[in-house]
């Protein structure tokens, strides 16, 4: 049994509840959720998520309730934790926007809404490390990951920019696996390593 806390204060929780449960079927095992609206229940947490939604909110909500450090906890744990979107925004070292308070839990700064600047949302076929077929990638208002730092790794890539990145027990992506059918990489962020930190 795998209990997967989803960060709930804002943003596409349900879709992400989905995912781990389609996740945890296709891996074979059971998942409880627990959705994270205040402190006292990350501790009880194998794996977190970290939806996507608005990066400022979600971060002040997290910073109100003492969430904030849990999850800085959680990490420091070794503990898998998946961030999409305003999710990765939150996680990174620096949003360079004040109305964020970043858990700096990942080494890379990002620029909020870069893609949505271009292209509002789009859908495209991602080559992604660890995966055998292309990841079906839907990007929605996407933060561009600018600076990464040393100890992470580029997991993909789309126009060069990096997409998707992991730092140690973190695998953070700029758009939404929770909004497909694939769950490929929320198996990749938790059940590989859940297992292994377990
Ligand atoms: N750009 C949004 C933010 O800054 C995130 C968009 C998303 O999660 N789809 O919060």
């Amino acid at each position: 049994m795998l209990t997967a806390g989803v960060v709930a204060v804002q943003g596409d929780v349900s879709e992400h509840a989905r995912a781990v449960e389609r996740a945890a079927d296709a891996h074979g095992e059971d998942a409880e959720l627990v959705e994270i609206r205040h402190s006292g229940l990350v501790s009880d947490c194998d794996v977190l998520l970290m939806p996507g939604g608005e990066s400022t909110t979600i971060s002040r909500l997290l910073r109100q309730e003492g969430i904030d450090e849990e999850i800085r906890a959680h990490v420091a744990a070794g503990k898998p934790v998946l961030a999409t979107c305003a999710g990765l925004i939150v996680a990174a070292r620096d949003a360079k926007d004040e109305r964020v308070h970043n858990l700096d839990v990942l080494d890379v700064t990002v620029d909020r809404n870069a893609f949505g600047r271009q292209k509002d949302s789009f859908e495209a076929p991602l080559d992604v490390d660890g995966l055998s077929d292309p990841f079906p990638a839907v990007f929605i208002r996407a933060p561009l990951i600018d600076e990464v730092g040393d100890d992470v790794s580029v997991l993909a890539r789309w126009d060069d920019t990096p997409v998707a990145v992991k730092q140690g027990p973190v695998v953070a992506t700029s758009f939404h696996p929770e909004l497909t059918e694939d769950v490929r990489l929320h198996r990749l962020a938790f059940f590989e390593q859940a297992a292994a930190s377990r």
